[in-house]
Parts: C-alpha cells; sequence; structure tokens
C-alpha cells in the first residue's frame, strides 16, 4: 500500500544518530524509516536535501492560562507559536488558568476549553495544592502527565503552595500510583523582597540557596517515599551537583532547564528590562557557562521553555520595577532557535538537542508516542535549517503577546515546516486546528 507522505533527509534525527534517511508516514504515524534513496510510493514525497528533519519537539512546560486568564495566552495563540517554532506537543501547566487544574471538573473545563483550538498536541498536568489530595488519584486516572506543586507563593491565589508535610504527604499519595510530582523549588525563607529598576538586585533577592534549600526538601521527600519527584526551571547551577548525588543514590529525580537561562547572562540585562524577569532569575555567565555543563553531563534532563505569559500592563514595561512585573517569558517559538544557537558554539549536536527538547520531555510526561522519529510514534516532524540565521521580530511571533527578550537578537537554526501527525502545518493561515487533547500513553 502506498504512503501518505515520505520526508526525506540527509540530517535526519534518529534515535541512534543522525544520518540520511527517508521517513514513511501512514495515516498519523511513522510507518517505515528507510534509506534515502528508497523507493517508497506516496501520496506526497517530500525532500529536504541538506535541511534537518527533526522529530517535533515536546515543550513539557508551557502556562496557557485558558480558561480564566486568556487575555494572557490561549490555546489557539499559544500552539500557532508551538507550531511555529516545531514544537508539536505542550503539556500545559495546571495554574494561572481559571479554575485551576486541581479537581477532575476543572481538568473538564479545561479540556472543554481546549477542545478545537489546538494547532499541536495538549497534554495536561494536573496541581498537588493543600486540601486536594483526594482529587489526585482521579486526576490521574483522568489521564495528566503528572502534578505541579509550588513550595512558595505561586503569584496566583487559587494555587498555593504545599509545605513540607504537604509535599511529603503528596508524594506518598502519588508513589502508590507511580505518578510524578513536579516542584517549583525557591524557599520563600530565602527570598528578600525586591522593587525598583536594579537587575542586579532583583537577582540577588533571588539567590542560588534558595532553589536549594528547596531541592533539599524535594529529595528528602522523594527518598522517603520512593515517589519520582522533577525539579522545573533549574536556574542555580550549583545545585547540579546535588541532583546529581541524588540521581547516583537512587532517588527518583529529574531536573529540567529553560531556553533563558541557557542563552541570556544577568551581565547582559539593562536596568529597568522586565521582560527578562523570571523566576528563579536569570544568572551570571558563569552560572550559565554551570548549567550548560550539568545538562552535558546528563544530570539536567530536560529544556523546556516555562512559556509563561502576561498581558503587557503586567511586565510593568513603563515603570522597569522588577518588583511590580509578573515573572515569565514567554518563549514556545523561539526555544529551539536559542538553545541551538549557543548548543552549535559549543560543538553540540542536534542529536543533543532532540534528546534535551524532545524525547527526554516526552519520556517525562509518559507519551510514548511523541519525541522520536522511530516506527509506530506519531509522524510528528520538524524540518529545521540549522544554519539559517535570523533576527528576532516581536511582530512575527504568534504568542498573543509579542513581549519577547529575544527582540533584536540574531539567532540560528529556523524551523521551516512542521507536520502534525503527517499534516502539514506552516503552509498559510487556513486550515482547521488539527491539534488533540492528549492523556498520560
Ligand atoms: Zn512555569
Amino acid at each position: 500500500m502506498p504512503h501518505d507522505l515520505v520526508v526525506r533527509s540527509r540530517r535526519a534525527v534518529l534515535p541512534d544518530g543522525t544520518r540520511a534517511a527517508a521517513v514513511a508516514v501512514s495515516g498519523p504515524c511513522i510507518a517505515a524509516v528507510e534509506d534515502y534513496g528508497a523507493t517508497l510510493e506516496a501520496g506526497r514525497d517530500v525532500d529536504l536535501g541538506d535541511l534537518a528533519l527533526l522529530p517535533g519537539l515536546v515543550d513539557s512546560h508551557v502556562h496557557v492560562n485558558e480558561p480564566g486568564r486568556t487575555e494572557w495566552e490561549g490555546f489557539a495563540t499559544a500552539t500557532r507559536a508551538a507550531a511555529a517554532g516545531g514544537v508539536t506537543t505542550i503539556c500545559d501547566m495546571p495554574l494561572n488558568s481559571l479554575p485551576p487544574t486541581t479537581t477532575v471538573a476543572a481538568l473538564a473545563e479545561k479540556r472543554a476549553a481546549a477542545a478545537g483550538k489546538c494547532w499541536v498536541d495538549v497534554a495536561f498536568w494536573g496541581g498537588a495544592v493543600p486540601g486536594n489530595e483526594a482529587s489526585l488519584r482521579p486526576l490521574h486516572e483522568a489521564g495528566v502527565v503528572g502534578f505541579k506543586c509550588f513550595l512558595l507563593d505561586s503569584g496566583v491565589p487559587e494555587f498555593p503552595p504545599l509545605d513540607v508535610a504537604g509535599l511529603r504527604s503528596a508524594l506518598g499519595a502519588l508513589a502508590a500510583v507511580d505518578a510524578l510530582l513536579i516542584a517549583h523549588a525557591e524557599d520563600a525563607a530565602e527570598i528578600k523582597p525586591a522593587s525598583g529598576r536594579d537587575f542586579g538586585a532583583f537577582v540577588a533577592s533571588r539567590p542560588p540557596i534558595a532553589e536549594r534549600r528547596a531541592i533539599e526538601k524535594v529529595i528528602a521527600a522523594a527518598a522517603a517515599t520512593g515517589a519520582r519527584a522533577h525539579i522545573v526551571h533549574l536556574s542555580a547551577a550549583e545545585c547540579v551537583a546535588m541532583i546529581a548525588g541524588a540521581k547516583a543514590a537512587g532517588v527518583r529525580l529529574t531536573a529540567e532547564t529553560c531556553p533563558h537561562y541557557l542563552y541570556f547572562a544577568a551581565g547582559q540585562v539593562p536596568d529597568g528590562a522586565t521582560e527578562f524577569k523570571s523566576c528563579p532569575p536569570i544568572r551570571d555567565s558563569v552560572n550559565r557557562e554551570a548549567l550548560w555543563r550539568g545538562l552535558e553531563a546528563g544530570v539536567i534532563d530536560c529544556v523546556v521553555s516555562d512559556h509563561s505569559p502576561c498581558p503587557p500592563e503586567l511586565k510593568a514595561l513603563g515603570s522597569g520595577d522588577f518588583g511590580a512585573a509578573w515573572g515569565g517569558i514567554a518563549s514556545l517559538q523561539l526555544g529551539l532557535s536559542a538553545v541551538w544557537t549557543v548548543a552549535r558554539r559549543r560543538g553540540r549536536t542536534l542529536d543533543d538537542v532532540a534528546r534535551w527538547m524532545a524525547s527526554a520531555p516526552a519520556a517525562l510526561a509518559g507519551l510514548p508516542a511523541k519525541g522520536l522519529l522511530a516506527v509506530g510514534g506519531d509522524a510528528d516532524l520538524v524540518a529545521f535549517d540549522p544554519d539559517e540565521t535570523y533576527v528576532v521580530d516581536p511582530a512575527r511571533l504568534r504568542h498573543r503577546h509579542p513581549v519577547t527578550p529575544y527582540a533584536g537578537r540574531t539567532l540560528t537554526g529556523r524551523v521551516r515546516q512542521t507536520w502534525l501527525r503527517g499534516i502539514p502545518l506552516l503552509e498559510g493561515e487556513g486550515g482547521t486546528p488539527v491539534g488533540r487533547l492528549l492523556e498520560r500513553g
């Protein structure tokens, strides 16, 4: 039987390395991976030549904020940005939407809000908050990919943090069903209030020890319960050694970092430039180098965006006050280019990037059909020019609000086409959203 689509590339990034190959697609799945010049009958045969063929990226850390704060972002805009950035699956965070995804009813509301609007596939995190322990198992059974918790104020009142006892208790409950807990790990006791335009003062107000103290709590609770735990958006590179030690000791721990921590350094951030505000903060260049080494050594498992936009007014762009600004950087569309720009300079390969940004986050979220160019998997494909450079123009971003610290930066590596389950996504503005709402595999 002829295939629906064949995509050929001299640089196909396969699970066992990059080589020339032809990927044959039947229906929504990869049906075969053959030699580049193989004779394959297909409805459509696309030869990318020297363009790289990557697996569709999986971004396991995205705040879509719909329903409830749809003026901040939304499924239609976030998933358009994802497709443009080569991301074919996002996992939506349980907070900043209203209601937060802390009950099965709230998950149903979220799924209803997303239905029919998504240009890429969307999976959902549940939330672990004080008082919702009875909802954890039903949410797990309803297909969430795991549970997010905070260990300090989340910034929104409807998603309060867990204390140490609550963390242990939640991890104990999740261990019983082998569900994953992901934690925003900063310790409020180590954080000082910050205000004003001085970025250095803002960074100093959230020192590395705030991350260290919180990660210690997560490691202790994971060790005590046997549960799987994951540190989101690691910024303080001094914690890499502690995470490596916990892993070596058999604690079921993983960690992610984000493109902005790998691309920017605090010294480049002008005072008052609140588009750079995230929590934890972008730190100095020595820290950035150490984060890269932690990633290259395999201690940090994934690189995902923490795409967390808000309306420009909430970014306090006028006053430049780091105390008043919402902490969050929107980079769903730019993460691949930002990471590749630095990775290639460091002699890393597209295999590394595909592992950090596709297969590792897919494994983290329990989505076995995603993140690999492998027979039987979903035909989520990205045509990527690893040599093309471009200057970031906010007007070309598909996010709801084009506020970005990458404005004017020259990035290397551009997405030319994205296919979701064999369907091309970047051919004009027409068409209907073909993304599906996923459950944990
Ligand atoms: Zn986040």
